[in-house]
């Protein structure tokens, strides 16, 4: 089965193509500045990369694009759309009614229509993905995977905030989670590698990139995580502030003269290690800043892994223990350093580190000693694949 995975963002949108079977990646690509101007790259497997820079006033000429480029003679990959046998869309939020993926109705697009004001952002620009490749591809089923469906498994006492309870049930302030498919796709692979998928288990997946977050897994469910009613709460982040005292917001609101919506940019995109630093979001700038001798780089990294490591000893009193941690995304996968400094803090958990393993880069390995008594694993993490794999799922 081919299955088409789109992930919409407000004016870009990322694609793979994935043959399920094999579990191998026909093509992939990305279109940017969606109505601005518009990029296409696309990317043959084993092929030569093809740039497409034409209008794309919307996303449903962008994926009018895509489709051409799939198609085309010489940089496609399959010689007509009737290969395409089904569409995989991460959708960003599907607040309390949607626990699992979906295949696409129009009831269901009605129900994440109902979950917009919880992402305005990223919901509306999932939903225009969803109606572009229905209008271009029509009778071919799609379905729909929610970054927040794995951790609606969490208990009340872990979702709900410290705020009057009628603000919960009138307006479903709570807290979510997100990078769910991310989660749900590493500890499962954990449970697997560490041969608990049948017994009890108690994991945490550290998926730490741009946005990052941390999950406490017991018996293969989400039982905690790091962010929140917005992808903004928890870690320090590639430029988001994390969790901080709230009363900031009115307290810089009025600092700065500005309004809330402003302070809530700035705790979005111009905080993290980023505002801390004053050097860069990518932790490849801050550590060859910090090895330069830059103290604000060396606080940034400094912050983001102390952070870390509180979020992961909360969620082992959480669960009363832990068997095994995994590191995945940009720089869980990469960054050792930053692997080091996190374990470093969970040597009273008796994390011991096997500082050779720790020594790659993206590919899965255990780095944990054997003698350590938490396992610790970097694991790859592979969000289009766990859609494909999902989607092939719900319509077998
Ligand atoms: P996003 O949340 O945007 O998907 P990523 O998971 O790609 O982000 O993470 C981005 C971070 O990962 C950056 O800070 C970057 O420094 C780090 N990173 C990504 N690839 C590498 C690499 N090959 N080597 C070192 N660091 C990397």
């Amino acid at each position: 089965m081919n299955v088409f995975v789109v992930n919409c963002g407000s004016s870009s949108l990322k694609y793979q193509l994935i043959d399920s079977e094999t579990e191998q990646v026909i093509a992939k690509g990305l279109c940017e500045r969606i109505g601005i101007d518009g990029r296409l790259t696309h990317k043959p497997n084993g092929g030569e990369e093809f740039i497409r820079e034409d209008a794309m006033p919307n996303h449903s000429q962008a994926v009018a694009y895509v489709l051409e480029a799939l198609t085309d003679e010489k940089h496609g990959v399959i010689s007509s759309l009737s290969e395409i046998d089904a569409v995989g869309h991460r959708v960003v939020h599907g607040g309390e009614k949607f626990a699992n993926s979906v295949v696409i109705t129009d009831e269901v697009i009605t129900a994440i229509e109902e979950c917009n004001d919880l992402a305005p952002l990223h919901n509306p620009a999932n939903l225009i993905g969803i109606s572009a490749c229905k209008a271009l591809m029509p009778g071919v089923p799609m379905t729909a995977v929610f970054d927040t469906a794995f951790h609606q498994t969490m208990p009340e006492k872990a979702y709900m905030y410290g705020t009057p309870y009628e603000y919960y049930k009138d307006y479903k302030v709570r807290k979510y989670g997100f990078h769910g498919t991310s989660h749900r796709f590493v500890s499962g692979r954990l449970l697997e590698l560490i041969d608990k998928t049948e017994t009890e288990s108690k994991v945490i997946i550290c998926h730490l990139g741009n946005g990052s977050s941390i999950t406490a897994v017991k018996d293969g469910r989400s039982v905690d995580t790091s962010m929140g009613f917005t992808p903004l709460d928890g870690l320090i982040m590639g430029t988001r502030s994390g969790s901080i005292d709230p009363a900031v917001v009115q307290f810089l609101s009025e600092k700065l003269n500005c309004g809330i919506d402003e302070v809530i940019n700035i705790l979005n995109k111009k905080s993290g290690v980023e505002g801390i630093s004053g050097v860069s979001s990518d932790f490849r700038d801050l550590d060859a800043a910090s090895i330069e001798g830059n103290e604000r780089a060396s606080l940034a990294l400094d912050m983001f892994a102390y952070r870390a490591a509180q979020v992961i000893g909360s969620f082992t009193a959480s669960m009363n223990g832990v068997d095994a941690i995994a590191f995945t995304a940009g720089i869980g996968e990469n960054n050792f350093k930053i692997r080091k400094e996190i374990c470093e803090y969970l040597g009273y958990l008796g994390v011991i580190l096997d500082e050779k393993k720790n020594a790659v880069r993206g590919e899965e390995i255990k780095i944990s000693t054997d003698d350590s008594k938490v396992t610790v694993y970097v694991i790859p993490t592979n969000e289009e694949l766990a859609i494909a794999r999902e989607t092939v799922a719900l319509l077998q």
